[in-house]
């Protein structure tokens, strides 16, 4: 079966910064992918890419097969970005239908709002949120349009143990096949089907949270490894 969400030896420079070097990456139906990697690694460039804002300078991307630029192809795509700025003065419950409006068959306002425990904050402007409550409302965007398939750019950042726990919990039954980047260890093995570690634009390793690398170690050695600070 295609993979939903695909990297073929994907390349990506700014300047003189090497952000992909020849990435291969797939997502497939009913995976939860986590991409792992330390600081400038290129996870948001990887994401960027799978939904079109960006073109590759050398490889392919293609979402549901097609070109990730294609509308109809990122009709079924949600995502959460890394940064998300909404309009102070608009209520959560405008935000939620505006993105609802986007797609054929959204999720109804009031169980999205329910998943991402908001409905208490359903007539708040976005203006009178906490971040880590903005941010639980920038993950159920997501998934407002009941999409195959969801892209989350660092979607705990900023969130409280309990609310981090509550969102990883939401994820796992969503049914949604997600590829999500992470820094955490913890967070990708909580979540992850499979975990994949990118280091300078490159996959270093991957497989199950609990699997050995090709070379006899696990996952997250390699990972604590890459970010380690130098001696
Ligand atoms: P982080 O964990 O810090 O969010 P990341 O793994 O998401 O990092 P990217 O944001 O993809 O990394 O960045 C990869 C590299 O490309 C970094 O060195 C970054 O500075 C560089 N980069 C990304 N976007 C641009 C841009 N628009 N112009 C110049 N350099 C960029």
């Amino acid at each position: 079966m295609k993979p939903l969400a695909e990297l073929k030896a994907v390349s990506k420079s700014f300047g003189r910064i090497r952000a992909l070097d020849g990435l291969d990456l797939a997502v497939a139906d009913g995976e939860i992918v986590g991409l792992l990697g330390p600081n400038g690694a290129g996870k948001t460039t990887a994401i960027g890419i799978l939904l079109g804002l960006r073109r590759p300078d050398r490889g392919e991307a293609r979402l549901f097969g097609r070109d990730p630029r294609d509308l109809s192809a990122r009709r079924c795509v949600g995502c959460t970005p890394q940064e998300t700025s909404f309009p102070v003065t608009l209520r959560v419950r405008e935000v939620v239908d505006l993105v609802r409006a986007h797609f054929r068959a959204p999720h109804d306002r009031a169980t999205l709002l329910e998943r991402f425990r908001l409905d208490d904050l359903e007539q708040r402007q976005i203006g009178g949120l906490s971040g880590g409550q903005r941010r639980r409302l920038a993950c159920a965007l997501a998934f407002a349009g009941d999409p195959a398939l969801v892209l989350l750019d660092e979607p705990s950042s900023g969130l409280d143990v309990e609310s981090r726990l509550g969102l990883w919990e939401t994820i796992r039954v969503s049914g949604c096949s997600v590829l999500l980047t992470t820094h955490s260890f913890e967070e990708a093995e909580a979540l992850a089907t499979r975990v994949v570690v990118l280091h300078e634009g490159r996959a270093v390793a991957s497989g199950s949270p609990t699997a050995l690398d090709g070379h006899g170690n696990d996952l997250r050695s390699t990972y604590l490894t890459l970010t380690r600070p130098q001696p």
